[in-house]
């Protein structure tokens, strides 16, 4: 299991940054030239069906091991793009052996430094092995601590043929950081019961409830003409947009004051002119029918708005963004409950919070492909301050060796798949 740190260290060096902007698919085409070496690495592991789609996606399995064809497959999922919001070419790695507790210095900009103060995570990792970037890049933990980790348990497992488990599947995505990781993912050909992500942060976590998500577009429509000659004529756009964002809500259900498991709405763009401006806001809640509730408020508020001024007009268009994997995962209780145990097996305490955003696996999960989210080491992502312990790398590994393990036991003692 040790060598997920060189596994890591390879990984990073690939710039697989993606881009919101790019209509092809994936994204870049930089992400191909990892996904391609992973479908290589993968067949010189020996998994002979490792292959890599036209869309990018590479999959592959570890067959079961003697005896237990039976077991359902199970899948483990990572991401290889990083975020668009850093760079993320040329990143230089460096192992930070035997952290002591102090300050963490980035050689290439004086003013990155990790400090204990600021990052309480740090405390728990006294004495660990501490991965960071060299102060200008991100370090592309999200996701490529993920991507080690998988990659580690199936050498492991090739490695270890008495190790009892089913067929276990593997598959490494592109464009999760831009909301795009499953458009084209193939759940029938992956042919999974269930899947985990390797895609969160401090060891023993197991993340199974996300946000419920909608894009909301209200576009108020005025009327321009010559502002010399505009008397009793114009209708400016502008300021009504500008009247229904100064009545949203200052206290409350917006991203600046809500946390856990509270709600909000969020104007993030404006596209704006005299004639026609729109707000462009995204809605979010943990409960589904609370988004309803909230759309509600804001149509009523656009439309409220809109009536102070004669001869404006509100158009409201909502797009369902994602759903909160919750409502598939509490179908079937053993998939998180299995993951506990695996944690649990590789000496951690198992622990849960609510993630504020969604991840590859709510879409999935709606998809037919139940999938929670493990713990792959990774903090302060996106950021010249990202960072991972070697030994969270290790954790996780052992996670998924043991997780295949949990399910084989399961099955034969004929329990729910
Ligand atoms: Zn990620």
């Amino acid at each position: 299991m040790s060598d997920v740190l060189e596994r890591f260290l390879r990984y990073v060096q690939y710039d697989t940054q993606s881009n919101e902007q790019s209509r092809t698919y994936p994204s870049t085409e930089k992400q191909l030239v990892l996904l391609r070496d992973l479908a290589a690495e993968l067949r010189a592991l020996g998994l002979a069906d490792a292959s890599i789609d036209e869309h990018g996606y590479v999959m592959a399995t570890v067959p079961a091991t003697a005896g237990h064809d039976h077991v359902p497959a199970i899948g483990f999922i990572a991401h290889v793009d990083t975020s668009p919001e850093m760079s993320g070419a040329g990143v230089k790695p460096i192992v930070h052996r035997n952290y002591d507790g102090g300050a963490l210095a980035l050689p290439d900009d004086p003013n990155a430094v990790l400090r204990a103060g600021e990052i309480p995570e740090l405390a728990d990792h006294v004495g660990h092995d501490i991965v960071t970037a060299s102060g200008t890049t991100l370090l592309g933990a999200d996701d490529k601590a993920g991507v080690a980790e998988i990659m580690t348990a199936a050498a492991y497992l090739v490695a270890h043929p008495e190790i009892p488990h089913g067929p276990v599947r593997i598959a490494f995505t592109p464009d999760e950081e831009i909301g795009r990781g499953t458009k084209y993912f193939d759940v029938a050909a992956f042919g999974a019961v269930c899947a985990y992500t390797l895609d969160g942060g401090p060891r023993g976590e197991i993340e199974f409830e996300s946000f419920s998500a909608d894009a909301m577009t209200v576009t108020f429509h005025g009327f321009n003409t010559h502002p010399g000659y505009a008397k009793g004529r114009m209708v400016n756009a502008i300021k009504i947009a500008g009247a229904f964002i100064a009545a949203l809500p200052a206290d409350s259900l917006s991203p600046e004051t809500t946390g856990g498991y509270e709600g909000f709405v969020h104007p993030y763009v404006v596209t704006a002119a005299v004639d026609k401006t729109s707000v462009k806001l995204i809605v979010r809640d943990f409960i589904t029918a609370a988004l309803q509730e909230k759309e509600s408020l804001l149509t009523d508020l656009a439309e409220r708005t809109a009536a102070r001024f004669p001869g404006a007009r509100v158009e409201i268009a909502i797009e369902e963004q994602y759903r909160n994997m919750r409502e598939i995962l509490d179908g079937h209780p053993h998939i998180v409950e299995r993951a506990r145990e695996a944690i649990r097996r590789a000496g951690l305490e198992p622990h849960s919070k609510p993630i504020r955003g969604g991840t590859d696996g709510s879409r999935l999960s709606f998809m037919g492909l139940p999938t929670p989210n493990l713990f792959a080491g990774e903090h302060s992502f996106h950021s010249r301050l990202e960072w991972v312990a070697v030994q969270d790398m290790e954790k996780a590994v052992e996670v998924i060796v043991q997780l295949a393990e949990v399910w084989a036991e399961a099955s034969s003692q004929g329990r729910p798949e």
